[in-house]
């Protein structure tokens, strides 16, 4: 048997959320269908976002209303405009089996007189935020009088955006027999504060413990130098070829920045913010929910009810202000039991802030090194052998010019024919990342990690070396007592003078005194290997500084990464997206993001009154 109709759902209602591939109950439905089908107690549940909870209230509202009588029964509020078109939407979609079932969403930013019609034709339970709710009820064009369950769904989330006094306005135009079930991701004193003011010994349940994140979330920080903080970013990005993510910080601006310069370096991103009109919030959040945005840079505010399935990242590129935000940026991953991965980047000064947050969610933060520019090389390289292997051929259209590609590949092995496809996209990524330095900031006294010098041992203070790229490698079949013989011919040095050598695949570095590192260029001008140029050039530090300036000036390589298209690749694998939109798409983003940044209205659209876009004006939260 169903084990849906096990808990006391009807017929119609199991093959309704059949359809929509419901299974089995979430844990949260499990657990709280029961209790709530009595329609005796008031609820409180704690519960990230993304594990069931719609369908964990909306099922038994379903179930407790009377739909022969037109009149409003149940009324849902919650904090964003997403959130509240995704709740009716869904309790549509569980009753479309049924007759006579009316939901409404009024949320601002929308058509009032449309939400006035639905409702004079007869609703039974409506889905509400609180600002433009409290305007219908002003106008006396809703009753209230007949309501039997009222839900506070992402609790904490309305009192964050200050909606406290607008809920209680709500709620006084309710009978006072009504039961109130609140649902809450996490359980600060304010949200105690109102279950105790609107609920008789409510019924509690808590799924994992307090103000813990989800069990799903695997925690990461990475410590960069300030300075740095783009280039690993990126970097972090890069060795996720299939990454869908949110990125966080804490200012319209910073979202701005980081959007625009990502669109200029070529990556599919786009910014949500308190700036943007609600049509141009929706169009944002279109793409992204279809995938032509690979990575959607936002703020607290902004992003709060984002309900996207399948983000795989959730980037701190700032930490929040308050810890508990913390909790609410990481549930945006890890949805409807998938896994998922926050990361921080942080710098040395704020791993107390890690530290923290670790003690607030109950977890434990793995400390991660940002990979290597060759790491990223290797991984790209598997992704593109990845996306060649598993591309859907179109034999049809194909078929008429495979004998001239045959003819124009006869002189090629298997080998080299592979070797070439391969190449296509990751000599981008390997020129790219030619000089790309260690990105990981020292932690403790001034020395990082993972060791900054190799075993040809300390020599001195590291600002005395410059760090040379040199484009042979292991390939070519070089050690690195090889190597340092080849460099010492060529750039007539004793080998004393040479540091630390790293050997990678088709490159390498190695590091010469800062007097001698100019010479050593110039010594290599015109040298030849098996036929082919030899390319030293300084590398180091220096290049990873200047990074963050280059970017806003729009420097910093934008034409290589565009060219790379590797995005646009993995996206149509994975979204089933339209090659060739890619750039568009990018530049799109940044028009409208432009014509956003004249529009000051604010947080209107979802409470009828401005709102703060930083959430940290409340002094009662905890703060860092
Ligand atoms: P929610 O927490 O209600 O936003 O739900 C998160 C996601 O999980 C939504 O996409 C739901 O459609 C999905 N979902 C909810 N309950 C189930 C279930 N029992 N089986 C499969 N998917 C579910």
């Amino acid at each position: 048997m169903n084990p849906f109709l096990n808990l006391g759902i009807r017929h119609d209602i199991v093959n309704a959320i059949s359809e929509l591939g419901f299974e089995n109950p979430t844990p949260i439905q499990e657990q709280s269908i029961p209790v709530l089908l009595t329609g005796s107690n008031d609820f409180v549940g704690l519960a990230q976002t993304g594990t069931g909870k719609t369908a964990a209230f909306g099922l038994p509202l379903l179930e407790l209303l009377d739909f022969e009588e037109n009149h409003p029964q149940a009324l849902v509020l919650c904090p964003t405009r997403e959130l509240c078109l995704q709740i009716a939407n869904d309790i549509k979609n569980y009753s479309k089996k049924m007759n006579n079932v009316h939901v409404v969403a009024v949320y601002g930013g929308a058509s009032i007189s449309d939400q006035l019609r639905q409702i004079r034709r007869g609703v039974q339970i409506v889905v509400a935020t609180p600002g433009r709710m409290l305007d219908i009820i002003n106008r006396g064009a809703i009753d209230f009088t007949g309501v039997k369950y009222v839900v506070l769904d992402e609790a904490d989330e309305m009192l964050n955006m200050g909606f406290q006094e607008d809920i209680d306005n709500i709620l006084s135009t309710t009978p006072d027999t009504k039961k109130t079930w609140l649902f809450s991701a996490t359980m600060p004193a304010e949200v105690r504060r109102i279950a105790k003011k609107y609920m008789d010994e409510p019924f509690e349940l808590t799924m994992g413990t307090k103000n813990t994140g989800n069990a799903n979330i695997e925690h990461e920080y990475y410590v960069v130098r300030a300075r740095d903080k783009y280039a690993a970013f990126k970097r972090i990005v890069d060795f996720n070829p299939d990454i869908f993510g949110i990125v966080f910080c804490r200012t319209k601006i910073e979202t701005q920045d980081i959007a625009e310069a990502l669109i200029k370096d070529g990556y599919n991103a786009d910014s949500l913010h308190g700036d943007l009109s609600q049509q141009q919030r929706d169009k944002v959040m279109k793409r992204y929910r279809e995938r032509s945005l690979q990575l959607l840079i936002a703020t607290d505010v902004a992003a709060r009810g984002i309900d996207v399935n399948d983000v795989t990242h959730v980037i701190n590129y700032s930490l929040p202000d308050e810890i508990e935000n913390y909790t609410h940026r990481s549930g945006r991953t890890a949805r409807a039991g998938k896994t998922g991965v926050s990361i921080a980047i942080v710098n040395a000064k704020e791993l107390g802030k890690i530290r923290q947050i670790e003690r607030v969610i109950g977890k434990k933060f793995v400390k991660a090194e940002i990979p290597t520019g060759f790491d990223v090389c290797e991984k790209q390289l598997f992704a593109i052998v990845h996306k060649i292997h598993d591309v859907e051929v179109n034999e049809q259209q194909i078929e008429q010019y495979v004998p001239r590609i045959m003819e124009e590949f006869k002189e090629l092995s298997k080998e080299e024919l592979v070797k070439r496809f391969a190449s296509i996209e990751f000599n981008r990524f390997l020129d790219y990342y030619k000089n790309a330095p260690d990105l990981n900031a020292p932690v403790e006294e001034g020395r990082s990690e993972r060791g900054e010098r190799g075993e040809r041992g300390e020599r001195g203070g590291k600002s005395e070396y410059t760090r040379l790229f040199i484009n042979l490698g292991s390939v070519d079949e070089f050690n690195r007592g090889e190597l340092l013989g080849y460099i010492c011919n060529n750039a007539k040095i004793s080998g004393r003078i040479v540091g630390k050598i790293d050997v990678k695949g088709v490159f390498s570095f190695f590091e010469v005194p800062n007097t001698e590192a100019q010479i050593v260029v110039d010594n290599f001008k015109g040298a030849e290997f098996k036929g082919r140029e030899v390319r030293v050039e300084i590398s180091g530090e220096g290049t990873s500084s200047n990074r963050s300036g280059d970017r806003r000036e729009g420097g910093y390589r934008g034409g290589d990464r565009k060219e790379s298209g590797y995005r646009g690749g993995d996206r149509r694998e994975g979204g089933g997206y339209r090659g060739g939109d890619r750039k568009e798409g990018g530049y799109r983003g940044g028009g409208d993001r432009r014509d956003g940044g004249n529009n000051s209205g604010g947080f209107r659209d979802f409470s009828g009154k401005r709102r703060e876009e930083r959430s940290g004006s409340n002094d009662r939260k905890r703060r860092f």
